[in-house]
């Protein structure tokens, strides 16, 4: 039997919502796939973004969620900060080309900016902060990174976004050649969302079950 919703999600995002069920409900005893939900299943509006750090833009949208619906949410924000840059796209990354969401666009305007910098600086990485929220108010916050270094061209054909451009430490392959599973043991996203189960366990803990 699946019991009533029992945690809210704030993505709009289905690729990205099977990627945190599938880290939150193996952690979590008892929770079961149907009762973790997406802002979108619950008709919720999408916020202004207006933080200007990671984990505000998180704290925005889970403060946003829990209010509708009255029910614990997660969300994330995440994004690809470049050294030589001064941490730029950052909270930019899916809109740094103006044309937010437009993947392809982003990773060759970065590129073409990048062109003549050597290897040697081209050190970059991926944060994601994840957000949990109450209706109550109580709040926490993880962040989670990904170091690398920028490739020159795109490769692979996996994930999305700046993935074929990073090249975690210590691999030769980008984030698009690595095995979906493989990016996800070691992605940032994984990484916020493994170190925010505690949370969610103490919050759902205490949460009356249908
Ligand atoms: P958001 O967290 O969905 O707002 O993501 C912001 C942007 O950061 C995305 O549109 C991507 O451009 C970039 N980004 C975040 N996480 C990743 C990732 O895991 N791989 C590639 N790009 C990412």
């Amino acid at each position: 039997m699946t019991g009533p919703a029992r945690l809210v999600l704030a993505t709009h995002n289905a690729h990205k919502l099977g990627e945190l069920r599938a880290i939150l409900v193996p952690a979590l005893p008892g929770l079961e796939p149907a009762s973790v939900v997406s802002a979108r299943e619950v008709g919720a509006p999408e916020p202004v973004e207006d933080g200007v750090t990671f984990a505000e833009n998180a704290l925005i949208k889970a403060r946003a969620l829990a209010a509708h619906t009255g029910l614990p949410a997660v969300a994330d924000d995440s994004g690809l900060s470049v050294d030589v840059l001064g941490g730029a796209p950052g909270i930019f990354s899916a809109r740094w080309s103006g044309r937010h969401g437009d993947d392809r666009a982003n990773l060759d305007l970065l590129l073409a900016q990048l062109f003549d910098i050597a290897p040697e600086h081209r050190a970059a990485r991926f944060t994601c902060a994840a957000a949990l929220v109450t209706p109550d108010g109580e709040e926490h916050v993880e962040l989670g990174h990904l170091v690398g270094t920028l490739a020159t061209a795109p490769r692979g054909e996996h994930g999305f976004g700046y993935d074929p451009i990073l090249v975690p430490a210590g691999r030769d392959v980008t984030c698009a050649e690595l095995a979906p599973e493989e990016k996800n043991r070691i992605s940032h996203r994984g990484q916020a969302f493994r170190a925010l189960v505690p949370a969610v366990v103490a919050v759902l803990g205490r949460e009356p079950r249908g």
